[in-house]
């Protein structure tokens, strides 16, 4: 690139210019007068001939420009110009350059100046002719604007944060030092934007924007990737330095918004990472910042989260567990294993729980707790539901067919099954299948399943009971249930949870209220069981309180059908006395 001054001579005022002006007109005729673009001759250095257009552009009287000054005294500093090409062969001398112009009243412009050699008065001149290119720069910066920067909030977006942490890890990298990324989340926003309408949620955006990019440092980067989501990049900043501006920025957003004349507040949620621990590629770093922010929201937002490796095991898991899950039905995964219920009045198993279990193809046997919640979240509790209610009753019958005594099949509920429309016909479809008994069917459902919505369910429970399926609580002691409910509710049984039975011999709290659950039972005609009992002293203890019924490892884990049909032929647990 070569710089402009470097062409032009020195600005020698050499020739007396008032011969030539007078003729030019004549030259140039009427179109050079009236074209829309600056026109010019320079002979040395100094203009010979201007237009009307050109001395408007530099707000100049033509007098001041011809003989007076020449090209280079209406161009900034050298440094800022260079010629674009010059050209040879045919177009040899003529050569083009863009350079920032000044005007009279020292304002600057872009321009584009295209001279070409010309001989005039019988000398060596140029013509050139000079182009605006304000509006063309301010075109590309609107685009250049466009492509970096989010229309609502003017904040980078996503390229431009791209762009600015590919220099943050380069520069993190060479000097050894961390920096953290944060992304931020509101909570329920939809929310707003549903009961308020989008305009007043892109203003509660903008106004959110504005706060935050206000608790940040001039350094940082802040950006939003679309919607309501915002990153954050602190260069420098170590953990500390993140946590300390996490809460900052959630007691920033807590004050309310007024937008609209509507009072409204939002919570953030923030997941933290920092640079490399986290994360040595950018991808990975977004990624398990938004899986620490999906963390904050778990915990009940309004809040952060530091990104853990634990976490993204847990994601993965989740997300693989998920996929996998669709399938599972479809391809026969699930099977049931049965834990008997045992009479401690006599010893006698008196009935299952049906409980279930993924044989998934590559990860072998997956237990209940680690599927059933998944299930729950994403609505394929309803189908894994009937197979295992379907299944369940099937499997009853199969044994009575078998010649075996009638047993009462526990089979349990998830709290979205119950909710579920046509429940009570799903249970009456699968009694009707097998043609099993509703006296044999048991269905547990927990406490949380009851206290959820209560009314809702007294007649979805009323027809069940109606039918001659006997309900159980199941879990009994860890939820809130109102005695009151019990007392409404038509529940046969109540199932002490394990978490009581498990410490009875040492833990005078769990005797305390394994007993109190059992003579509650009596007084209001439940039936009552315990669960996980795994020690004879458990289980004595038991049998001092005046408990019924029993189930755990003590007696058998939960089988397959197979196994467990030789324990219901055998009846090994009866009392012998
Ligand atoms: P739950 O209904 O309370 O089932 C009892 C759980 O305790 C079973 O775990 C059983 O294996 C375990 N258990 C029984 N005796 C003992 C013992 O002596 N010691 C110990 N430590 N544990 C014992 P499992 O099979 O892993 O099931 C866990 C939970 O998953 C069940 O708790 C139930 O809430 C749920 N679940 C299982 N099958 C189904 C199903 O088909 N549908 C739904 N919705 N939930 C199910
Ligand atoms: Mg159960
Ligand atoms: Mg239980």
């Amino acid at each position: 690139m070569k710089n402009g001054r470097s062409k032009g001579q020195a600005t020698a005022h050499d020739d007396p210019p008032s011969v030539v002006t007078a003729a030019l007109p004549t030259v140039f005729g009427p179109a050079a007068e009236a074209v829309q673009v600056g026109l010019y001759i320079q002979q040395n250095g100094i203009f010979r001939y201007v237009n009307p257009f050109l001395a408007r552009q530099f707000g100049y009287a033509i007098g001041e420009l011809i003989g007076q000054r020449g090209p280079l005294d209406l161009l900034l500093a050298a440094a800022d110009s260079f010629y674009l090409d010059t050209h040879s062969g045919a177009d040899a001398g003529v050569s083009a350059c863009e350079a920032m112009a000044r005007r009279r009243d020292n304002s600057v412009f872009p321009v584009r100046i295209v001279s070409a050699p010309l001989m005039f008065g019988g000398r060596a001149a140029t013509v050139g002719t000079v182009l605006d290119l304000s509006a063309q720069r301010a075109a590309e910066d609107k685009v250049r604007e466009l492509a970096n920067f989010d229309a609502l909030t003017g904040l980078p977006n996503r390229r431009l944060l791209l762009d600015r942490l590919q220099q943050q890890v380069a520069a993190a990298e060479r000097e050894a030092a961390p920096f953290a990324l944060l992304s931020l989340d509101l909570d329920n926003f939809k929310r707003i934007n549903d009961s308020f309408g989008h305009r007043v949620g892109d203003e509660l955006l903008c106004a959110v924007a504005k706060r935050i990019g206000m608790a940040v440092r001039r350094i940082d980067t802040l950006a939003r990737l679309g919607g309501d989501e915002f990153i954050l990049v602190m260069p420098g900043a170590n953990a500390a330095g993140a946590a300390d501006l996490a809460c900052r920025l959630i007691d920033a957003c807590n004050k309310p918004f007024v937008i609209a004349g509507h009072d409204l507040t939002v919570t953030p949620s923030l997941g933290v990472t920092i640079f490399p621990q986290d994360g040595k590629d950018i991808g990975i770093l977004l990624r398990n910042a938004d899986v620490a922010m999906y963390k904050a929201k778990e915990q009940g937002r309004n809040t952060f989260q530091f990104y853990t490796a634990e976490m993204n095991a847990a994601t993965f898991e989740r997300l693989m567990l998920e996929s996998s899950l669709r399938r599972a039905v479809r391809n026969a995964e699930l099977e049931l294993h049965y834990q008997p219920q045992i009479n401690l009045a006599n010893g006698r198993i008196v009935g299952v729980e049906a409980l279930v279990r993924w044989r998934h193809p590559e990860l072998g046997l997956i237990m209940p707790d680690r599927f059933i919640h998944v299930a729950e979240e994403t609505g394929l509790i309803n189908p894994i539901g009937d197979w295992v209610l379907g299944e369940a009753c099937r499997q009853a019958r199969a044994w009575m067919a078998a010649g075996l005594p009638p047993l009462v099949m526990a089979v349990n509920v998830a709290p979205e099954q119950f909710r579920q429309g046509g429940f009570v016909a799903a249970v009456a479809g699968a009694l009707a299948g097998s043609g099993l008994d509703p006296d044999l069917l048991e269905l547990e459902v927990t406490e949380r399943t009851l206290m959820h919505d209560a009314e809702a369910h007294i007649g979805t429970m009323t027809a069940l009971h109606r039918m001659g399926v006997e309900l159980s609580l199941d879990d009994f002691g860890t939820g809130y249930s109102s005695l009151a409910y019990l007392k409404r509710f038509p529940v046969g049984k109540l199932k002490i949870d394990r978490s009581f039975v498990n410490d009875l011999e040492h833990d005078p709290d769990d005797r305390a209220i394994a007993s109190t659950i059992v003579n509650m039972g009596r007084s209001l005609r439940l039936a009552v069981l315990a669960e996980g009992v795994e020690t004879c002293e458990q289980l004595a203890l038991l049998r001092t309180m005046g408990c019924e019924l029993a189930q755990g490892f003590l007696f058998s884990r939960p089988l397959p059908a197979g196994e467990i049909i030789e324990l219901l032929r055998q009846q090994p647990f009866l009392n012998k006395e």
